[in-house]
């Protein structure tokens, strides 16, 4: 052990490890990279957080930066979950729900709860948390947080960030400050403070009063990139750091406890399943089920070149559920309304879109056979989970979002890169929110398939730009995407988030090398060779 593991290690309630199988299992998360940490650190509270915090602080005003890097579940997709300093590990002992408000629906958590959990929690008091993400069975509320996750709900709901009341952060320095909405007068109290965090109020409130930062509001209906600058102040003269911390990465602070609204449950549903045989057909529904008065809760699809390599890949997943010859698309339409009334007339509405514009559709009320046709949907995971040989489907270009009338543009735009590129394509996401993933079979021990990687994310993500999207609607930037930030907002933008960055981390000691100041030659020597998911198969990995 290091002499830093054994100084935290007589200081912390939690736990120290620097074993290399320790480092070994959290040198990976569901990304592509690979990065060890030099120790991992399982707190027990609060304390402990603000005791690494400040140690990592004293150091690097000594000249030793160490990084930390808050980890959930490390299911991040763009490598947001690694770092060579200290690994703090929230799953072991800080996951619980800390109060659970019945009337109002309100709940207090630790960020290493299992948000299936937290998840099944709520439904048996009828509530849920609408933004959860496909992999929420085995992901956490602080890799939630984290990322600003979303799904197949946040259609109709939203993302993370609209369910955040408040937050606990312990920041760089180990000061703990609790955000939330701030009036005028509030404000200027916390201006007033003489602490790292009446700087951080002071020069962040400077900063947005002599920047225009609207244009981080990008024309997408979610957006996970960069840092949500455009949330933190309101024109009433409020103030509120909750949106800025929520999608930052653990790169401004680590939470250690949120403050989360509910809404009601119904699982009572509706379920249409519907083909189409053009992309402009599949696009013409999805824009007159955005215009309904109620949104559906849910529009998913995937694509028939999914459809075609399940059934190659696990010819009985899908059978009796859909058959061959495949639509061009399947939309899966959910209404949720929690009158029964009101159910029924968006029921009659969406059948009318669907005479329309759709091949065939099915309508589903019973939960049993509803579960067998979301399976379409979820034989997505089939394209990650049944590889086999070398070539493993990689998550490098997926997760972009575009203007919802550029939907059908996206998917031929799509189709065309992995044409150029040689490779099998099969797409899935969220329809209803413009928001794809897609993974190509890359074998990242060649040489050449590196390459091919690289180009492909450079064509993917110019794509998604010049549509007028975002690089990520809900994975977040993490190492992947990061160096697209600043095409994606401009260098003017980009100067901004790094200046928000500074005033967070004077010293570079959060997350380094996530979101901020990250080229295309920084993430290269990360590439693993042997991509895989190994360490998520405690459960199914669901996509
Ligand atoms: C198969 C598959 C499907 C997925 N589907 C979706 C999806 O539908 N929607 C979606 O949004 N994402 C999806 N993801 C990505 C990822 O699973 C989610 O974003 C998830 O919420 C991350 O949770 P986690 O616990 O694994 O976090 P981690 O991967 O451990 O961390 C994610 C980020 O959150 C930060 N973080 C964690 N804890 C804290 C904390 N206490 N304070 C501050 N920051 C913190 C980490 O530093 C990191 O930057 C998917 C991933 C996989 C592998």
């Amino acid at each position: 052990m290091s002499k830093i593991a054994h100084y935290l290690q007589e200081h912390l309630l939690g736990e120290v490890m620097t074993s290399p199988d320790a480092r070994r299992f959290f040198a990976t998360d569901a990304s592509i990279f690979s990065l060890a940490p030099a120790m991992v650190v399982y707190p027990r509270s609060e304390g402990d957080v603000r005791k690494v915090a400040r140690f990592t602080w004293q150091l690097a005003e000594r000249g030793r930066a160490i990084p930390i890097t808050a980890r959930g579940n490390g299911t991040d997709q763009g490598g947001a979950a690694l770092g060579n300093g200290i690994m703090l590990a929230f799953t072991a002992h800080m996951n619980r729900i800390v109060e659970f408000d019945n009337k109002s629906g309100q709940v207090i958590v630790e960020p290493g709860i299992n948000y299936g959990k937290l998840q099944q929690t709520l439904e048996t008091h009828s509530r849920f948390l609408p933004p959860f993400p496909a992999s929420f069975e085995y992901s956490t509320i602080g890799g939630a947080l984290g990322n600003n996750a979303s799904g197949e709900k946040t259609v109709k709901y939203g993302d993370t960030r609209a369910y955040v009341k408040s937050l606990r952060v312990v920041l760089a320095n180990g000061e703990v400050i609790e955000t939330g909405r701030l009036s005028k007068r509030e404000l200027n109290k916390k201006l007033g403070l003489a602490t790292f965090e009446g700087e951080i109020y002071r020069s962040l409130d400077t900063l947005l009063e002599e920047t225009d930062v609207s244009g981080t509001k990008l024309p997408v209906s979610k957006n996970s990139a960069g840092y949500a600058l455009a949330d933190i102040k309101h024109k009433d003269g409020s103030f509120d750091l909750t949106p800025l911390f929520v999608g930052s990465q653990s790169t401004l602070g680590i939470i250690t406890e949120a403050t989360l609204t509910t809404k009601p449950y119904n699982p009572e549903t509706s379920l249409f399943v519907a083909g189409f045989d053009s992309v402009q057909q599949a696009q013409s529904a999805v824009l007159e089920l955005k215009s309904m008065p109620e949104l559906p809760s849910a529009i998913e699809m995937v694509d028939e070149h999914l459809l075609k390599a399940v059934a190659k890949l696990n010819p009985n997943q899908l059978k009796n559920v859909v058959d061959e010859p495949f639509p061009k698309i399947i939309l899966l339409i959910e209404l949720d309304d929690t009158t029964e009334r009101v159910q029924k007339k968006n029921v009659k509405r969406v059948k009318k879109i669907l005479q329309t514009y759709a091949l065939g559709f099915q309508l589903e009320t019973d939960p049993l056979k509803q579960a067998e046709l979301w399976k379409i949907r979820h034989a997505s995971a089939t394209i990650f989970a049944n590889a086999s040989g070398r070539a493993k489907a990689v998550p490098i270009i997926e997760d972009g979002i575009v203007p919802i009338d550029k939907f059908g543009a996206y998917l031929e735009g799509v189709y065309e890169i992995f044409a150029r590129n040689g490779l099998q394509v099969a797409v899935w996401g969220h329809a209803g929110d413009a928001n794809l993933h897609l993974q190509p079979y890359l074998d990242l021990a060649e040489v050449g398939d590196r390459q091919k990687a690289l180009r492909m994310m450079d064509e993917y993500y110019k794509l998604v730009m010049g549509l007028g999207g975002s690089t990520s609607g809900e994975h977040n930037d993490g190492r992947l995407r990061a160096p697209y930030l600043e095409t994606l907002y401009g260098p003017e933008l980009y100067a901004v988030f790094k200046k928000v960055k500074m005033i967070f981390d004077p010293y570079g000691t959060m997350n380094p090398g996530v979101k901020i100041s990250v080229t295309l030659d920084d993430i290269k020597p990360l590439i693993r060779h042997e991509y895989s998911l190994a360490h998520l198969y405690q459960h199914m990995p669901r996509s």
